[in-house]
């Protein structure tokens, strides 16, 4: 998930701000329980804006491929429109600068959207399958 470099989560049980691992965004993204790198706490995306805002970070994905063919397809249009004789080196110039200027701010704009922090919250990790099948032998190993 290339779409969410930046992210970063904020553990609210040991207050440690870490940058999120693919496999951690995946696992936001499914609102599926993952450990704490430091505390080994069982954390989640609890805020539902949050999620949201997290969600909406794939739409802003495509935006970069977009605008690098956006940008390619006006630099080529402009070179051809200089050769054949519809406007002048000047203007072709101005042209170049104006779209390659477009491109990098909204590139800027995008990495700006891009960087968030998510509050994850201490969730209490449910029973795991070892301790209930230990239980379970317990109750069946009773006369
Ligand atoms: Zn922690």
């Amino acid at each position: 998930m290339t779409a969410a470099i930046g992210v970063k989560g904020h553990c609210a049980h040991c207050d440690i701000t870490f940058e999120l691992k693919p496999w951690q965004l995946n696992a936001i993204a499914i609102q599926e329980p993952f450990d704490c790198p430091y505390c080994e706490r069982v954390l989640q995306l609890g805020c539902p804006r949050q999620l949201r805002q997290f969600q909406a970070l794939s739409q802003w994905a495509v935006v970069r491929p977009g605008m690098v063919a956006l940008t390619c397809v006006v630099l080529a249009v402009a070179m051809v429109a200089e050769w054949v004789g519809l406007i002048s080196v000047i203007a072709q110039l101005n042209l170049s600068v104006l779209v390659l200027l477009t491109h990098f701010l909204v590139l800027r704009y995008v990495r700006y959207r891009q960087r968030m922090t998510l509050d994850l919250q201490v969730v209490s990790p449910a029973l795991p399958i070892e301790q209930l099948a230990r239980i379970a032998c317990a109750r069946l190993s009773q006369p």
